[in-house]
Order: C-alpha cells, then sequence, then structure tokens
C-alpha cells in the first residue's frame, strides 16, 4: 500500500521546493504508511521514507508499515526532529501547518536557532489531502462496506424507533445497532432531531419525544477498517403534513437533479449549483445553508468540498456526499443524503436505502 502512494507524494514534495515532508495528522500517516497507531510522524524525501514514533507502538509500526523505516522517539517534535532532521541533512522542510501547534512549532524554531541546524521549516497544506480525495478500489470497497452497514442499520432502526421514544434513545439504539453490526464505533455523534429540532443541520440529540406527524431527521455514519459512510433521511411517523410532504419533494429533487448531471471535470460548485437552483426555484434558497456535500474516506469530512465557494474540481475516484436540506427555524427541516463514486464520468450511488419519504404508520 505505501510504497503506491508514496510515488504519488514524491513529486509533489519536490514540486513544493522540500527536501522532504514530515507528516504528523494521523490520516495522512496512515494513508500513507498503513500505521494505525495514535501517535507517529512519517518524514519522506526523495530516497527516504521513516515512520518515528515512541515506545509504545514500535512493534505496531513494524508490522503495519513494512516499507518504512521505524524510528524510535522520545518527547515532542523539538526533542527529536532537529538532530534527525541534521542526520538526513535536510536544509528544507516542510510541515503540515493545519497540524503542528503553535507551541510545538515554537518551541522547535528556538531549539533550531539555538542549535544552530542548518534547516528551514515551510509551512504547507493539503498535500497528502489532495491525494487521498482520488480513492483506489481498495478504499472504495472499504467505504461500500461502511456504506452497507449504515443502509443495514437504518432498515433496523425504521421499525424500533417509536413515537414516545425521546431522541437521545433514538441515537443510542443507532449507535448500539452500527456497533453490533460491526461498525467500528461511530463515524461521529449520531443526528436523531425530530420536529423543530431538526430545523438545525448540526443537531445534538435531546431529551424531546418523537411526536407522531413530524419530521425525524437521522444523520449518521458507519467506520469500517479506518473508512467513514455518511447517511441522513428524514422519516415521518404518522401522517405528514402538507408543508412536510412539499418540502420533502423539493429536496429529493434537489438531490436527483445533482446526482443525475454531476460529471467528471465539473467544479464541485458548480455541482451545488444544480442541487441549489432547485431549492432556489422553489423559494426556498436562503434554507440551504449549507453546502451539497463533502467527500469522505478516513475522515468523514474531507475534499472534495461541494459548495459555492469551492475552487475543488470534481474527478474520477473521488467519493463524496450529495446533502441537500431545506431547515425553516421553528418548523423543522428535511435533509437526504446519499454517499456517491465519481466512476466514468458520472455519480454512482453507494447508498441503497429508499429515498421516498418514510411513512411509518
Ligand atoms: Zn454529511
Amino acid at each position: 500500500m505505501g510504497v503506491k502512494r508514496l510515488q504519488k507524494l514524491r513529486p509533489l514534495v519536490v514540486q513544493q521546493n522540500l527536501d522532504a515532508l514530515l507528516v504528523s495528522k494521523i490520516e495522512n500517516y496512515r494513508y500513507l504508511s498503513g500505521f494505525t497507531g495514535s501517535s507517529g510522524w512519517l518524514l519522506i524525501s526523495h530516497n527516504q521514507a521513516a515512520l518515528a514514533t515512541d515506545f509504545r507502538y514500535i512493534e505496531q509500526a513494524k508490522k503495519e508499515a513494512p516499507d518504512f523505516n521505524i524510528i524510535q522517539i522520545k518527547g515532542d517534535l523539538s526533542d527529536w526532529l532537529p538532530s534527525l532532521v541534521s542526520e538526513f541533512r535536510w536544509r528544507k522542510l516542510g510541515f503540515e501547518a493545519n497540524f503542528v501547534p503553535y507551541a510545538v512549532y515554537q518551541r522547535l524554531d528556538k531549539i533550531i536557532e539555538t542549535k544552530k541546524v542548518n534547516v528551514q521549516l515551510i509551512p504547507t497544506t493539503n498535500l497528502v489531502e489532495n491525494l487521498r480525495s482520488i480513492k483506489g478500489k481498495d478504499e472504495l470497497r472499504l467505504i461500500t462496506r461502511a456504506v452497507e452497514l449504515t443502509d443495514t442499520v437504518f432498515a433496523q432502526i425504521k421499525s424500533n424507533i417509536k413515537p414516545g421514544m425521546t431522541e437521545k434513545e433514538a441515537a443510542w439504539e443507532a449507535e448500539k445497532r452500527l456497533r453490533e453490526n460491526g461498525s467500528d464505533g461511530i463515524a461521529f455523534d449520531i443526528i436523531v432531531a425530530s420536529g423543530p429540532n431538526s430545523a438545525l443541520p448540526h443537531a445534538k440529540p435531546t431529551k424531546r419525544t418523537i411526536r407522531p406527524n413530524e419530521p425525524v431527521l437521522i444523520d449518521m455514519g458507519a467506520k469500517f477498517d479506518g473508512y467513514c459512510s455518511d447517511f441522513s433521511r428524514t422519516l415521518c411517523f404518522g401522517k405528514p403534513d402538507e408543508t412536510l410532504t412539499r418540502i420533502y419533494d423539493i429536496v429529493l429533487k434537489a438531490q436527483l437533479t445533482a446526482i443525475e448531471r454531476i460529471k467528471t471535470g465539473m467544479k464541485a460548485s458548480k455541482a451545488d449549483k444544480l442541487a441549489r437552483d432547485v431549492i432556489q426555484q422553489a423559494g426556498y434558497g436562503n434554507a440551504f445553508g449549507h453546502g451539497l456535500g463533502h467527500g469522505i474516506g478516513l475522515e468523514v469530512h474531507e475534499f472534495p468540498a461541494l459548495g459555492p465557494g469551492s475552487d475543488d474540481l470534481l474527478t474520477d475516484g473521488m467519493v463524496f456526499t450529495v446533502e441537500p436540506g431545506i431547515y425553516i427555524s421553528r418548523w423543522g427541516g428535511v435533509r437526504i443524503e446519499d454517499a456517491v463514486s465519481l466512476q466514468q464520468g458520472k455519480a454512482t450511488v453507494l447508498t441503497r436505502s429508499e429515498k421516498a419519504m418514510e411513512v411509518i404508520t
């Protein structure tokens, strides 16, 4: 796994005019090396691939990252990095600016200065994240397994969640079932938002009791071998009122339109607009306050970002969510979210759950 991905990263390191790149973000070092420990750093140059970790992880690192030179370290970056950099004679060392705390950077900088280490620290952003946005076959398989888990659990909880249950109880039911079906934990805190609470796109489950005839928004994600799924449906116990039916239809139309028209080579902002136009034309433009979707993979939010301001370009191999929504303060909201994969120019839906509103009587 490691070698092929390293081959893609190395030209980028050279392009950035760097002798080596220090990788500290957990998903990035896992992606490049296979190492799943919670503390480690990669150092990658044109001819070196080292994994630095402490005593707790040495055996695991050797096993999981056989293509890497494993280096045992102690303390924080400023304790071990300067001497290692001198040893390798790197003059320009890139680091992930979003993932090195400022205090650590300051200590490192100070030691480099006082010990007269001949190295320049150069901030970089998103080098590995951009590589990660294009999924390999093995990754697509793992994401698909995670998506299957959310489909399975949704089918089960539809008949378990009942009016009279609190949102918290319903969320726990979903979480339990995810674990029982083999999910490695949850990809993020599950959302169950009922009635007016569903107007908050990122609501936290409360003690509110789910009632009949109102929207109930469920948003959950499984994890399979590190890879995430992300899934939302809005259902109704009893009889949806006219507003819910109308809004649901608009959101569904927006989602189907986007999925049908998304193409490889399209700007992610254009994809967002496909759905947004439908919602705007129906008169709810201001009620769709978030982007259309986001990449999923080792993280539940990664590249590409599908939103009005995104500069990302949709490329074959990307896997992302398509999740338009309409949120009306004090009334509630509707969101429909599927995971899609861009293959041979178009979007293939990975999610299998029914998209029509589940009306449970
Ligand atoms: Zn999402």
